[in-house]
């Protein structure tokens, strides 16, 4: 366009976009990052005692991509260090998780439509030599100066909508949606497992999600667990890490999505 064509030159138009800011975070970079790291234009590195930022951007949408290493402390730690620094309006975790359900195979899925801490537990009064009885043992959030319950922490259910748009792409197997447990333990006793799913309706296992979700919320800032299905202990399906490539073209297709429904240009025209 001729910038002195009279029907469409405006003096002074300015075009901006609004982009949204998302922080992606997963526990193992290697296999849960590389491909989003390897996709991050500008790319930039910022390394503190914590964890690793990768800061850039991924279909015009502003990413930081964050590698905050394995476990529930290394992840409260680095989500809250991540949104006081960048002020995300999107968290996104994504990476691999055991599946503990029947139904559920590897590189299938799940969503996390919300997440429960399974090493938050309550066991009860048992005399010395009386043993231990994991029957008992109940998953429990424990309050000051309330009665101590079970809080499920929720995903965004603007994101999940979002991703609903989009999961027809995936190729690789089923999406669920459901209840994702979080915790410090990497469990491969089927009976636990399958009581796990049958009481607390538990399709996954993982080590990060509950972390994120509860400073998430606490912030109030849209979060969404995304975990592919890297092992299934009770099917005998044997862990392959590899299989978090899929959790990250998914995360791709959901940044483009992202931008695409959100990503509106708006004209600013002084005159
Ligand atoms: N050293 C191993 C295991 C690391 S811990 C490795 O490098 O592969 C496992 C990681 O994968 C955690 O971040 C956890 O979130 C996820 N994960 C996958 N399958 C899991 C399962 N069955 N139980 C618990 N965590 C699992």
């Amino acid at each position: 366009m001729d910038k002195k064509d009279p029907i469409h030159f405006v003096p002074n138009r300015k075009e901006t976009t609004k982009m949204k800011k998302i922080l992606i975070i997963s526990a193992m970079a290697d296999v849960e990052l590389n491909y989003l790291i390897e996709n991050l234009q500008e790319k930039q590195v910022i390394e503190n005692k914590l964890c690793k930022f990768y800061t850039g951007k991924i279909y015009e949408n502003e990413v930081i991509l964050c590698d905050s290493k394995v476990g529930l402390i290394n992840n409260a730690a680095a989500t809250t260090l991540a949104i006081e620094k960048f002020n995300p309006d999107y968290i996104i975790n994504q990476g691999c998780a055991g599946a503990i359900s029947r139904d559920i195979h590897k590189s299938d899925i799940v969503i996390g439509t919300d997440c429960i801490n399974i090493t938050s537990i309550n066991t009860k009064f048992k005399e010395e030599g009386k043993g231990y009885n994991l029957d008992d043992w109940e998953l429990i959030n424990f309050v000051a100066g309330e009665k101590d319950r079970l809080i499920p922490q929720n995903g965004s259910k603007e994101l999940i909508e979002i991703v609903q748009k989009i999961e027809n792409k995936y190729q690789y197997g089923k999406i669920h949606y459901g209840r994702i447990g979080s915790g410090d333990i990497w469990n491969s006793e089927c009976d636990w497992l399958i009581k796990m799913n049958e009481k607390y309706g538990i399709l996954c296992e993982e080590m990060e999600g509950i972390a994120i979700y509860t400073v998430a919320n606490q912030y109030g800032i849209p979060a969404i667990d995304i975990r592919v299905i890297s092992d299934n202990e009770i099917l005998k399906e044997e862990y392959d890490r590899n299989v978090s490539i899929r959790a990250q073209e998914f995360t791709m297709n959901l940044l483009k999505e992202i931008k695409e429904s959100n990503g509106e240009i708006i004209l600013f025209i002084d005159e």
